[in-house]
């Protein structure tokens, strides 16, 4: 058989284009494989009624534990979830490598001094910048200083030339920006490769099955596509998203018969994750003039899991326009569309093996997602807490306050379903990337999480993809 590529990666997100773009800068030769296209640079991209109505979304149906449908807001395109993201590029803080038992956090596999050099490169790789917090927003945040909500910066992945395109400043969060000034995967790390010949990138290629070498499964040769194509190399290395990755992983366990051989086999799609969501809209009395609005952040010390970050889309008049009921008088829509504020609010999730990710079975079962954010009570507990401190703290700011909870569909922050870690008994994959037992198969995407701290986590991804890809390199 022959191997016509050194790294096959299956997905283009965050870890799959970290990982792609490090190799091939090294001369190694890389294939990309995508289950999605391009999405269009026309600007409908930017457009709020085709946005927020969901054209954009994955339409894969899933169960949840009760056996109910419902469609995870997923996104199946060049670039993965990073060109819809909002591109607050934060480091996890030291005591987030490490486990609280009580609160089902798991560690990481080592401290952060160890993973500290792949998050500077990952900030120089993608391009984080600050920017200075907007009138309405100093404004508030004199009120929540008050209240305990104390102001922090925020690292962006924006370019400082994004101030002078009204649209995109104010459409970045939750829309994907098509000429560049938001440094999501495909602008910052595929499109500079285009023109390398040891890069192959094939979209629409929706992986279905890892294939063994010979008859050695602990090795893999290749993947099969759902359309039968199959593709070749010496090392495969995972990175369809949290979701996904765990699908293919299984998928292959099962059909191998390495459930029994391979202790981390029962750990596969475990330990789901997704930070604690709520979103809430405030509305004041002053016609809001801020653009990027996202350029800091808010902590309580009496809510540590938990952070605070204003919305950079969502909250723009358009999209508020689109989401008032349609009852609403056009003038009060209007008057209200003029004067929100949105702030997103995330409590970091504990780990527990009964929450997770189970496949599609061969007889066409779709795939299902068991997860109760109750299994681990206390940080919930402090979402709830955080949410009616942090609304009374928007009260006291002259904003009237409006939450809508974000609900089991919501995916834009997940994790832990091929968790990292030392034992193959309670982890997929080791402190490499590696999964624990096999010889060639590595995950370089959100999969591998431990914890997602109380920061969004692309950072982490992106740092983690160029770990596991240093360490292939310097293995030769
Ligand atoms: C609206 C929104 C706002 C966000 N804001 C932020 C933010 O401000 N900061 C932050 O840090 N994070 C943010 N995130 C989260 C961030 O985008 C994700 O954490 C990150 O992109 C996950 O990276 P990943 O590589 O694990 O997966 P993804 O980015 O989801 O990439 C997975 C890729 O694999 C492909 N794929 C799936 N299955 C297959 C298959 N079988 N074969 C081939 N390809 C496959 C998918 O199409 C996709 O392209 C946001 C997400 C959303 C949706």
């Amino acid at each position: 058989m022959q191997e016509a590529y050194d790294f096959l990666i299956i997905g283009s997100g965050a870890g799959g284009s970290a990982a792609a773009y490090a190799m091939v800068a090294q001369g190694r030769r890389v294939l990309l494989l995508e289950k999605g296209s391009e999405l269009p640079d026309d600007g409908s991209t930017l457009d709020p009624i085709l946005v927020a109505g969901g054209h954009f979304n994955s339409k894969e149906i899933w169960n949840n534990a009760r056996g109910d449908a419902f469609m995870p807001e997923e996104h199946f395109n060049l670039g993965g979830k990073t060109r819809w993201y909002g591109a607050a590029l934060l480091r996890n803080a030291p005591h987030e490598f490490e486990a609280d038992t009580e609160l089902g956090l798991r560690a990481w596999p080592f401290d952060y001094s160890a993973f500290e050099p792949y998050y500077r490169a990952a900030e120089a790789l993608v391009g984080v910048h600050h920017f200075e917090p907007e009138d309405d927003l100093q404004r508030i945040a004199v009120d929540l200083d008050r209240a305990g909500w104390h102001m922090q910066p925020l690292q962006l992945g924006l370019s400082p030339e994004i101030l002078n395109h009204t649209l995109e400043a104010t459409h970045y969060d939750g829309y994907a920006v098509p000429n560049g000034l938001k440094s999501d995967a495909k602008y910052r790390l595929l499109d500079p490769l285009t023109a390398r010949p040891n890069l192959e990138l094939v979209l629409n290629a929706t992986v279905r099955e890892l294939l063994p070498s010979g008859d050695d499964p602990l090795q893999i040769a290749g993947v099969r596509c759902t359309d039968g194509r199959e593709f070749f190399a010496q090392t495969v290395l995972v990175a369809a998203g949290a979701m996904h990755s765990p699908r293919l992983l299984q998928h292959y366990f099962l059909t191998h018969e390495l459930s029994s051989r391979l202790p981390a086999a029962a750990n596969v799609g475990r330990n789901f994750k997704r930070h604690i969501l709520t979103a809430v809209i405030g509305f004041g009395w002053r016609i809001k003039r801020d653009r990027i609005c996202k350029t800091a952040l808010f902590l309580h010390q009496d809510f540590p899991h938990s952070s605070s970050q204003p919305l950079g889309g969502w909250a723009d008049r358009e999209t508020i326009r689109f989401l008032l009921p349609g009852w609403l008088p056009r003038g009060l829509v209007e008057f209200f569309a003029l004067r929100a504020y949105g702030f997103f609010l995330q409590t970091e999730d504990g780990s527990h093996v009964d929450n997770r990710v189970i496949g599609e079975s061969s007889d066409g079962s779709r795939p299902t997602l068991d997860y109760h954010p109750e299994r681990n009570p206390q940080l919930p507990r402090e979402h709830r807490g955080m949410v009616r401190h942090f609304m009374a703290a928007m009260l006291r700011a002259g904003l009237l306050p409006f939450k809508q909870t974000i609900g089991l569909s919501g995916m834009a922050h997940c994790g832990g379903t091929l968790v990292m870690g030392r034992d193959p008994a309670d982890s997929v994959v080791d402190a490499d990337g590696r999964v624990h037992g096999m010889k060639n198969l590595y995950v370089v995407d959100g999969s591998v999480l431990p914890r997602l701290g109380r920061m969004n986590p692309a950072l982490s991804i992106y740092a983690w993809a160029l770990k596991v890809t240093q360490g292939l390199l310097a293995a030769g």
